[in-house]
């Protein structure tokens, strides 16, 4: 990958590109990627660092997502789980499969949840990570030595995938660019061209580095600006209609004595009735995450007070070992581009499903869905 040929490319291209592609985050690199191993001319501008977005600020599980199961949406659990057994398959330097624990406090969390997560790892088929089990009080205090014992039954054992989630991002924008796609960073898109009937048929961009403009003709722009889409479709038509209702979501970093075992802990049910993971990372204990409605998605969006205590709180009650705010190492915070539904105010509720949306300008964005799919 060298920036300044990249640039060039953008600069000398007299021709339209089959493709212009905003964003560069896990769906416009996703899309680069795949469009160009089809022989697409293709370009993607991104206003940052790839994957300066929600796509390296993500929970980093490769998952089918045991929530969806329980509010029945199977269908995008068979195809996560499908998509998290393909990328083990190719990505096997950034894939996993990491063991999780979810703790037993009541009679019935055993048989419910070891229920639950049995038809899990079945909707895996032959991309199965392994099976769950149930576990005795002993097996799960050996599995989380640092669980609150008072009260703990056992737990049910499954395994799920876990991944670098900016390491993949930069591995598939390389892998794009082998395939011929031209991609450039630090350069936001700001305007599009319009032919004579009124359709979309450019960008108009800024190189950050120089300042100078960028122009790049394209038989179809695809917007994939994340949670940001919405101000990119505004760029086209400045009174459409908000597709999607933002969320952010934090996670907190501990030093690793938190989990020294190495396997996860899974709470399928917060006090607000989320679910919310600790994880071992890089040497560390990541804990999160939370879902917050926001008005507007910024580039580097911060922690609530709230969300903080939150997440505080809720690990404290499965840790044995005190967890302060004077523990916490650092905290990142991810936007994620829900679709909306009519009521936003329950954000947890909307779909995780990807949407495809062509506006009458003919710009079409892509957003939604999940880092997995
Ligand atoms: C807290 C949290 C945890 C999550 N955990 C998981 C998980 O564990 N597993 C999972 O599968 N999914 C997870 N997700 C979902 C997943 O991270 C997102 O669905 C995915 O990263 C969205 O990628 P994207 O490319 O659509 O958006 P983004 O990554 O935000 O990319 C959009 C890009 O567009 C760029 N851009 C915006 N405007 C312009 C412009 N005018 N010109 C040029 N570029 C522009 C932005 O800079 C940005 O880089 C999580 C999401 C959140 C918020």
């Amino acid at each position: 990958m060298n920036r300044g040929e990249m640039l060039s490319r953008v600069l000398s291209e007299r021709e339209p590109w089959d493709m212009v592609i905003v964003g560069g985050g896990a769906t416009g690199v996703g899309v680069a990627l795949d469009a160009a191993a089809r022989g697409y001319d293709v370009l993607l501008l991104e206003q940052a660092d790839f994957g300066k977005g929600t796509s390296s600020r993500s929970t980093k599980l490769v998952h089918g997502g045991v929530r969806y199961l329980e509010q029945g949406n199977i269908s995008l659990v068979m195809e996560a789980l499908k998509e998290r057994g393909l990328l083990r398959q190719n990505a096997p330097h950034l894939v996993s499969d990491l063991a999780f624990v979810v703790p037993n406090y009541e009679w019935w969390e055993a048989p419910f949840y070891g229920v639950g997560l049995k038809v899990y790892n079945l909707l895996a088929g032959r991309y199965g990570f392994g099976g769950s089990e149930i576990l005795s009080r002993e097996e799960t205090l050996e599995r989380l030595p640092t669980i609150k014992t008072e009260g703990l039954r056992g737990g049910v054992v499954y395994y799920d995938g876990q991944f670098d989630d900016a390491r993949l991002l930069i591995n598939m924008v390389a892998t794009a660019a082998e395939q011929g796609a031209a991609l450039l960073n630090y350069a936001p898109v700001t305007a599009f061209t319009r032919d004579a009937e009124g359709f979309v048929d450019g960008v108009v961009a800024r190189d950050l580095e120089s300042g100078q403009e960028l122009r790049a003709g394209a038989k179809v722009v695809i917007n994939a600006a994340g949670p940001f889409c919405d101000a990119v479709r505004r760029l086209a038509q400045p009174d459409a209609t908000p597709l999607i209702a933002p969320s952010q979501g934090i996670h907190l970093v501990f030093d690793g004595s938190f989990l020294p075992a190495g396997a996860a802990i899974m709470v399928p049910h917060t006090s607000d009735g989320r679910v919310m993971f600790a994880i071992p990372w890089h040497g560390h204990t990541m804990v999160g995450t939370t879902d917050t409605p926001i008005e507007e998605a910024s580039l580097e969006p911060l922690p609530l007070e709230e969300e903080i205590e939150f997440v505080l709180e809720t690990a404290g009650r499965y840790l044995r070992k005190p967890i302060t705010r004077a523990d916490v190492l650092s905290v990142f915070v991810g936007v994620r581009p829900l679709v909306r539904s009519g009521d936003t105010r329950n954000s947890s509720a909307l779909s995780r499903d990807h949407t495809i949306h062509i506006d009458a300008s003919g710009l079409l964005t892509i957003t939604g869905g999940k880092w997995t799919t």
